[in-house]
């Protein structure tokens, strides 16, 4: 990686050092788990929308242990599908969500296609997800960026963006293919734990040489 000002391989790093002690992200916790087709991965991030992971990993442990393929989905019917997603926002909204990703893979012989356009395509599915499942579920090179991810980088200075979705386009230009899926893995974390929404750890973070600290009026 060679941008001007972020020797973003050492930053890595050194954030995968200082993230170790801390719970992974909900999906690469999933993955760990078992939980590792690109249905079930969408899945998860579907239920992980505005609900913290905290309640993401075990609302998605309680729906797996019911159903984890399209069709046993499916055929919980909406109204118990919407109540096992209870906990996450939005359940029934989430339901409809995933019976349409359900019968989408149904349409497609029991597998979702397996492009960010294919993805992009079912209603409910937004970048976001489509590129996380990809990129856990099957090492397709492809950047999440989450609110932490989108936060980090515009306070480091390496992107001045508005919306995530500009965010993951400058990332797109700058990252290597073979750390796109670790940013969402490293930042997500990072940003939960430790450059934190309000009052970031800014005396012992491991990056802070690089950091401008752009929009950071208060630290710890
Ligand atoms: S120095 Fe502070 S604002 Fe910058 S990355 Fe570290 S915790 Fe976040």
């Amino acid at each position: 990686m060679n941008v001007p000002d972020y020797p973003l391989e050492e930053m890595l790093r050194r954030i995968e050092d200082a993230i170790l002690p801390f719970p992974k992200a909900a999906m690469f916790a999933l993955r760990e788990q078992g939980f590792d087709t690109l249905f079930e991965q969408l899945i998860s991030c579907i239920i992980s929308i505005r609900t913290l992971d905290e309640t993401t990993l075990p609302v998605s442990l309680r729906l797996f242990q019911k159903a984890r393929t399209p069709e046993t989905i499916l055929s919980l019917g909406r109204e118990p599908l919407a109540h096992l997603l209870e906990g996450s926002t939005f359940p029934g909204q989430k339901a409809d969500t995933i019976r349409t990703v359900a019968e989408a893979a149904v349409q497609h012989g029991g597998q979702l296609p397996q492009t960010f356009d294919a993805l992009t395509a079912l209603k409910g599915v937004g970048p976001k997800c489509a590129n996380l499942a990809l990129g856990v579920a099957l090492n397709v090179p492809a950047i999440s960026v989450d609110i932490h991810v989108h936060r980090v980088v515009n306070r480091w200075g390496l992107v001045q963006t508005s919306t995530p979705e500009k965010t993951l386009k400058v990332l797109e230009a700058i990252i290597p293919e073979n750390r796109w899926t670790d940013i969402n893995r490293d930042l997500m974390p990072f940003g939960k734990f430790i450059c934190t929404g309000t009052l970031p750890k800014c005396s012992t973070c491991p990056v802070a040489q690089w950091c401008k600290r752009i929009g950071v009026t208060r630290h710890r």
